[in-house]
């Protein structure tokens, strides 16, 4: 077990739309053995849940081989809007790429800076929130002084907003063939990062 986790995020399933759609991933992983339905909060960090699946009987077929006595945590199953950041902590994403121009605005300059510049990112942030409140947000892109929804804009450094996501606490790294199969059942864009607690 460890304090790392490997996450996959659905950017594009609705809030309404993502209970249900966790269930049937549960539903397909305990039935292929990856999952089991026991679930404890041992070992795993995630901060939208306290507890998660333990792995099934099979987990290591989609796993790359990290040794036999390898044991991996509980799979959390986050639902609802939240903010996903990859990497340790919650440094905000150094750039946002403007889903209408395809403007790049820096968020932190690195390496001149490496904190968010308060008045780039504050627009941002208001939109995340607007958006996690209700399900809808926007911002202003500086460069074209568009506004788009804030879930259409790509983001440095793998965040992510989405309302279902899945955190993978101390599992040997994923394999491809599994990370496509999973985001071809979900139906949707993913993003794919991992992180430490
Ligand atoms: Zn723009």
């Amino acid at each position: 077990m460890g304090d790392f986790f490997e996450r996959i995020v659905d950017l594009e399933v609705t809030a309404a739309d993502a209970g249900a759609l966790a269930e049937r991933m549960v539903d397909w992983m305990v039935s292929a053995r990856l999952l089991s339905r026991e679930t404890s909060g041992d070992a795993m960090y995630s901060l939208q849940v306290d507890e998660g699946y333990l792995p099934g009987p099979e987990w290591a077929r989609i796993t790359r081989e990290w040794g036999s006595d390898w044991i991996p945590g509980p799979v959390a199953v986050i639902v609802g809007r939240h903010d996903h950041y990859a990497g340790q902590g919650a440094v905000e994403p150094s750039a946002a790429v403007c889903p209408h121009c395809g403007a790049t605005t820096v968020i932190i300059d690195y390496p001149q800076q490496w904190e968010a510049d308060p008045a780039v990112w504050q627009p941002f942030s208001d939109a995340i929130g607007a958006w996690k409140h209700t399900g809808a947000g926007e911002a202003v892109c500086p460069s074209c002084a568009t506004a788009s929804p804030i879930t259409a804009w790509k983001w440095a450094d793998n965040f992510a907003l989405g309302a279902l996501a899945f955190d993978f606490w101390g599992w040997p790294p994923l394999t491809d063939e599994f990370v496509t199969e999973f985001a071809a059942r979900l139906g949707h864009r993913i993003e794919h990062h991992t992180g430490k607690f």
